[in-house]
């Protein structure tokens, strides 16, 4: 039986393989006429949705699915859809909403999209992440247009209809066997009822392709010490009101779920007791789609979507990648100095998810165990605190806006230069790395970036030329200079050797850049512009030589928007290796 399988599994790889071949081919005009591109089979389409309450990681297991069916042979594309008005996520204040992740394409997205690019090791194109805003807006477009011929355009089933054209057009683009779909928010909210409407209507049109999963939390009330299952019948009862029904339940919770509570769920949610998933809480995020194999999720969701169930999950290289970010005690203090850590007395530390997770790829790359500490810039306001700074290996000071924390910003940059301990500054970062440098090496007290002060007499930081029309017009939304863009690098500098390549790409998010006009002073000072955009006109990494410093880097764009568990990003692993080696 098992050899059968294996047979099958073949004769599908080898069809695939020649679809692709053709698909090659159907790029030339004449190809395209043959009409050889047919396709072979449906898409299946995964809802993941939320219930009981925020907060319990539905995006880690979106990505989980994911790349669990990844890696049981399917191509897999997963697309995040955000209940909120915004039409993008870059209008949102990064302690509301968390991190603001920005694709290749410079659409500026939800921290779910960047999950879904580390696990499945994929650039995801910007018809992958919808928000109610940019769902409204393209219909009120299309009724403007005239598209609707007239008829009354109306919330349902308009909306929903928008929904689901957006998710085809996904599947269609990336030419994939299974379009995962995150629905955000939590069921019996008024937010996502629209999004749940796409989903009934989905499921009614095609049962047997579409497959709903909702994340439920089930506390253990340390007064009873007792798993309690009633909030997930209560969440799947909403859920059940709006015409959806679970396929299958991944039980979040402190503990693992056992099989009583697995029954009483499937009794009273309706489901099949092998489709409760134990979810409990673990060490790592990495180990989370192992956890699941463990209840064997993968088979149950293919067995959901009548899907061949092929061969077993192929999780090699993501075993590897966990255990040896479990096997190193060699142990790289980083501090990450920014403004957003405090929220009322919790520690918000998503803002930042990208770069914790890129540090954490290169410190595992080079064997060591990362010890990552939060430190709010605020603090360092007062320079007595900068003592506290000599227990880190190494300090980074991530992207940002504003006025808040930047004199603590400069004070840490001044401190970590003057005593050499290892620093990697990225966008607002460099850009303050830059200031600091020009006030206390150049001594241009009246020096500042013209986001802070455009008073200032050297505004060694300016606004760029296209964006001071869109700030004078108000055009505040997706109107950086976003996304994927060019720079060359300066042979022999620190970043050319860590990249090993002279020509990069990079994503950016800024609406500022170093004044041209005091470049020539700060590199007769001693900083060197080792990046620039390949006409040279826009600073993309300062950096200072070896031989003034163990590592003193600047980047204007998000290096770590592009780090990736089995590829980590070159210059974290650089900053982080000078980091463990020098001598502080
Ligand atoms: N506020 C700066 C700018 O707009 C830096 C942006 C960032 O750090 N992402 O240029």
């Amino acid at each position: 039986m098992a050899r059968k399988v294996t047979k099958t599994a073949k004769v599908i790889k080898g069809s695939r393989k020649k679809v692709s071949a053709v698909n090659k081919k159907s790029a030339t005009p004449k190809a395209k006429n043959k009409k050889v591109n047919k396709p072979t089979k449906t898409k299946k389409y995964i809802f993941v949705v939320g219930g009981v309450m925020s907060g319990v990681g539905k995006g880690v297991t979106s990505s989980s699915i994911a790349m669990l069916l990844k890696a049981r042979g399917l191509s897999v594309t997963a697309i995040k859809i955000d209940p909120y008005i915004n039409v993008d996520a870059g209008t949102m204040n990064p302690t509301e909403h968390g991190e603001v992740f920005v694709l290749k394409s410079g659409l500026e997205t939800d921290q779910d999209m960047g999950n879904y690019e580390r696990f499945l090791n994929v650039d995801l194109p910007p018809i992958n992440y919808m928000t109610t805003g940019s769902v409204y807006q393209s219909v009120i477009q299309k009724e403007r247009n005239l598209e609707y011929e007239g008829r009354n355009v109306e919330v349902v089933p308009d909306i929903p209809l928008d929904v689901i054209r957006r998710i085809k057009e996904a599947g269609e683009k990336s030419k994939v066997d299974v379009v995962l779909i995150e629905v955000g928010g939590t069921v019996g909210e008024y937010q996502n009822v629209l999004f749940l409407e796409a989903v009934r209507m989905m499921k009614s049109a095609e049962p047997a392709d579409v497959a709903v999963v909702m994340v439920s939390y089930l506390p253990v009330p340390g007064s009873i010490g007792e798993m309690k299952t009633k909030p997930t019948q209560t969440a799947v009862r909403s859920l059940n009101a709006t015409g959806v029904f679970a396929d299958m339940i991944i039980a979040r919770s402190s503990e693992p779920v056992d099989e009583k509570r697995k029954e009483k769920i499937a009794r009273f949610c309706n489901v099949k007791p092998e489709h409760v998933i134990s979810a409990p809480d673990v060490e790592s995020i990495y180990d989370i789609p192992l956890n699941y194999e463990e209840d064997e999720m993968s088979l149950q969701m293919l067995r959901i979507l009548d899907l061949p169930t092929r061969k077993p999950a192929d999780l090699k290289a993501w075993k590897q990648f966990v255990s040896r970010s479990k096997r190193s005690n060699d142990v790289v203090k980083i501090a990450v100095v920014g403004k957003y850590f405090n929220s009322g007395d919790f520690v918000l530390s998503d803002v930042y998810l990208s770069v914790l997770e890129a540090i954490k790829y290169s410190a595992y790359k080079l064997g060591l165990k990362p010890e990552i500490s939060y430190l709010s810039a605020q603090d360092f306001a007062d320079k007595k605190n900068l003592r506290g700074l000599r227990k880190y290996d190494g300090v980074l000071v991530p992207g940002g806006f504003g006025t808040t924390g930047i004199d603590g910003k400069l004070n840490v940059i001044e401190y970590v230069r003057k005593n050499k301990i290892p620093y990697f500054g990225i966008c607002y970062g460099m850009q303050l790395m830059v200031l600091e440098y020009v006030r206390n090496v150049l001594k241009l007290k009246d020096s500042s970036t013209e986001e802070i002060n455009p008073n200032a007499k050297h505004l060694v930081i300016g606004v760029m030329s296209e964006q001071r029309e869109k700030i004078a017009n108000k055009e505040m939304g997706g109107t950086m200079r976003l996304g994927e863009y060019p720079a060359v690098l300066k042979q022999g500098s620190v970043a050319m050797k860590a990249y090993h390549n002279k020509e990069i790409t990079e994503r950016h998010r800024h609406r500022y850049e170093v004044n041209p006009d005091y470049i020539e002073d700060i590199t007769a000072a001693g900083l060197i512009f080792s990046g620039t955009s390949p006409d040279g006109s826009l600073m993309e990494i300062a950096e200072l030589s070896v031989a003034d410093h163990p590592f003193f880097m600047g980047v204007q764009f998000h290096p770590e928007l592009t780090a990736r568990p089995f590829d980590p990003h070159p210059l974290f692993t650089a900053f982080v290796k000078a980091a463990y080696e020098a001598d502080v």
